[in-house]
């Protein structure tokens, strides 16, 4: 007699998230900084996903580059130098459920976090890593990082740097039990945005390496491959990371590559051959998850566990 109706139930709309739900704080990186670029990409590929900001978790080291977590409305983690990889290997351990994101720097994944880098390449964890390659350490003002090319001008390189520089997707290709590789550009949104997406519905780790512009302190690096798109070679296959054929045919110079194929995929990798490679090197879907061994026995009880235990120990009675 109130307008109440007998069966009343409450109706649950489904949710949808919008950018918004996935834009932190305003970024503040230098105008026309790659980085912009790619957090724009990482927000529209949680948001054309639908993941959930509670449930995401983007992890980070020290540099320009690790400053993500806090343009993200998403749990983050700002750790420490070379350290992002084993906090979200961490992460990844006790809670298979959340989407991880990990961004690092050349400085910070290529040098002081090598041993990490090797040995969660290696896990294969379920994560995306980003490396952001700048070829230089920009927050600290420009010092020679791993990536930075030899004769190129740093503050502590003032004649130009002699050391040959390292190949990360090189790198990542040497290491037994990759599972996904790739290389992308700041500069092409579709392919990053393509590139991204696919690294982030594959299961277990997907390492991809961006090209990225640092306007600051070496806007020349990638300046020539911006501008004359045939410095690019673009990688394309039915099971890479392929754009509409109107946005790839801007690419002169093209190949097919089966990206099951390791060895190709090590021959294009060389930074020798005066072209940068973008799409997908390498991918084996079935390797070896580190994190499906230490989820074992998350869902036992308190009881369960210290009975394990005991059984455990029990083993060791004489
Ligand atoms: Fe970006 Fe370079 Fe500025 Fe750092 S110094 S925010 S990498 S443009």
């Amino acid at each position: 007699m109130y307008g109440l109706k007998k069966d009343w139930v409450l109706e649950k709309k489904p949710r949808v998230c919008v950018l918004e739900d996935y834009m932190g704080a305003e970024a503040r990186w230098c105008p026309g900084c790659g980085d912009h670029a790619v957090l724009n990409s990482v927000q529209r590929v949680a948001r054309d996903l639908q993941l959930a900001p509670e449930r995401t978790v983007v992890v980070s080291g020290i540099g320009c580059s690790s400053r993500f977590p806090h343009y993200m409305k998403t749990y983050g983690f700002h750790g420490l130098h070379g350290r992002a990889l084993p906090v979200a290997s961490g992460i990844r351990s006790r809670r298979p459920d959340l989407d991880i994101f990990v961004v690092t720097g050349d400085g910070d994944c290529c040098a002081i976090g090598t041993a990490h880098w090797i040995h969660a390449i290696r896990y294969n964890m379920n994560m995306t890593v980003l490396l952001l390659d700048n070829n230089i350490y920009g927050l600290t003002k420009a010092q020679t990082s791993p990536t930075t090319k030899m004769t190129e001008r740093s503050n502590t390189h003032p004649r130009g740097s002699f050391f040959v520089p390292i190949e990360p997707i090189s790198v990542v290709l040497g290491i037994p039990n990759a599972s996904f590789v790739a290389q992308t550009v700041d500069w092409n949104p579709p392919h990053l945005y393509e590139t991204i997406r696919a690294g982030h519905e594959h299961r277990g780790l997907s390492f991809i390496r961006i090209l990225q512009r640092c306007p600051h302190y070496t806007s020349h690096v990638f300046a020539e491959a911006q501008r004359d798109t045939s410095r690019i070679l673009y990688m394309r296959h039915p099971e890479g990371i392929n754009l509409p054929d109107a946005m790839s045919k801007i690419f002169k110079n093209q190949v097919e590559h089966d990206p099951s194929n390791i060895s190709e995929a090590r021959d294009l990798a060389r930074e020798d051959a005066g072209v940068l490679p973008i799409g997908l090197f390498y991918k084996k879907p079935d390797a070896l998850r580190y994190d499906e061994v230490t989820a074992e026995g998350l869902k036992m009880s308190a009881a369960e566990k210290i009975e394990a235990i005991n059984n455990a120990l029990d083993r060791f009675m004489v």
